[in-house]
């Protein structure tokens, strides 16, 4: 449906799922004193427990959906694995961002992979295999790889590394045969994210390149400015993700993941179609988050061009840190770390807390980035 402007303190902004993005995205919304709802199954979902309304029903009940529509002026997602169809059905009513189609392609490591190098942008040599045709004819140059599975994979899961044919054939039985896609293994120097945000207009904007750092295939620590990145290389980065946005005709918050190889050239990974936790730290270090400017540009606001004002450093704090005394559940000990300077915690209002379970992130702002590192520093001691 065509888009008009809502207007802050007079429209209401929907969001399909209920896990901490979602519910970052209805602080941010509330802020601008939009009314705000969420569509998640469960009871307990971060975001349903402080939007105005939680729509209890699973992302495809017509009805649950009907009433979303009927309820808001704008919906977005907040996270990948919505069915497309849901947001198409949303789309006949009121304006949907992003778009079922640029959600559909980023679903999808094949097609995502496809989009990467029809923008010029280049990513890891790679094969889809969707068929045993596919698997027999697969190229060893590709090995040694890791094998994807090209929907529905997350925090390294639904991942296997594979050095020979034999091997690949055995992953592929244990991902149960369903499409992959076979990525030769890179050889990683660092590796990078960029969110950029554009409007139905055309606006487009983005934050500084962040640095990231995976443990066990989860994020754990993003640092901005990021610490090895020339200033060619931010930008190579930069139009990069702004070529994949903008030749969707994307209108959200989109984060694309790149690897930086060994010998200084880009290989970009894989995209989100929402905010990232990469670009967490945007909270406390920008003039505006990647948050609220999901709901700029969902509700066709302007855009202006984000401001890092302050080095930063986000520790992403999972569930494991509630159990380092063994079995019983322990909260950390958050005043020790708030007494620190430039400190800001955020946790996501989960009721129990599970060993890799995302739980809340804590950003560290200060003056200096040596600064920060320090108090970073300080901080995962009194938390490890
Ligand atoms: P997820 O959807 O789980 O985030 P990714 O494709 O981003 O999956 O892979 C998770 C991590 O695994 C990456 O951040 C990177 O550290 C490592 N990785 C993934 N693909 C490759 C590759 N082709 N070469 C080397 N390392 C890789
Ligand atoms: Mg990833």
């Amino acid at each position: 449906m065509s888009r008009r402007t809502v207007l802050p303190g007079a429209g209401t902004l929907g969001v399909l799922g209920g896990g901490q993005l979602g519910r970052m995205f209805v602080h941010a919304a509330q802020e601008l004193g939009y009314r705000t709802v969420v569509l998640d199954p469960d009871p307990d979902s971060p975001a349903g427990l402080v939007a105005h309304r939680h729509l209890r029903c699973d992302y495809l009940d017509p009805q649950g959906l009907d009433e979303l529509a009927g309820l808001c002026d704008a919906v977005t997602t907040e996270f990948e694995n919505v069915p497309a169809e849901a947001l198409a059905r949303l789309a006949r009513t009121l304006p949907v961002a992003p778009a079922a189609e640029a959600v559909a392609i980023c679903q999808d490591r094949a097609r995502e992979k496809a989009h990467f190098t029809a923008c010029g942008v280049p990513c890891a040599p790679h094969a889809v295999i969707a068929d045993e045709a596919q698997l027999q004819a697969v190229d060893p140059g590709l090995l040694p790889g890791i094998l994807k599975t090209a929907r529905l994979g997350y925090d390294g899961k639904g991942q296997v590394g594979v050095r020979t044919p034999e091997e690949l054939a055995a992953a592929w039985d244990e991902l149960q045969r369903v499409p992959c896609v076979l990525e030769k293994r890179l050889d990683l120097a660092f590796e990078v994210s960029v969110i950029v945000a554009r409007n139905a207009q055309g606006e487009l904007v983005h934050f500084p390149l962040q640095q990231n750092l995976h443990r066990d295939g989860i994020l754990a620590v993003t640092s901005v400015p990021a610490p090895q990145v020339t200033p060619e290389l931010q930008a190579q980065a930069v139009r990069a993700a702004e070529a994949v946005a903008a030749s969707m005709g994307y209108v959200g918050v989109l984060c694309v993941e790149f690897f930086v190889l060994a010998d200084g050239t880009l290989a970009a990974n894989e995209m989100a179609p929402r905010p990232h936790n990469s670009g967490h730290y945007t909270l406390d270090a920008c003039d505006v988050s990647q948050f609220g400017l999901q709901v700029r540009a969902m509700a066709g606001l302007p855009l202006p061009a984000p401001r890092l004002h302050s080095p930063a450093i986000m520790l992403n704090l999972l569930g494991d840190l509630w159990f380092r005394h063994g079995e019983a559940e322990t909260t950390p000990p958050w005043d020790a770390v708030l007494a620190l300077p430039g400190t800001h915690l955020h946790l996501y209002g989960k009721v129990s807390a599970r060993r890799g379970r995302k739980m809340g992130h804590l950003n560290v702002t200060g003056a200096s980035a040596a600064q920060v590192r320090e108090v970073a520093l300080r901080c995962s001691e009194l938390l490890g």
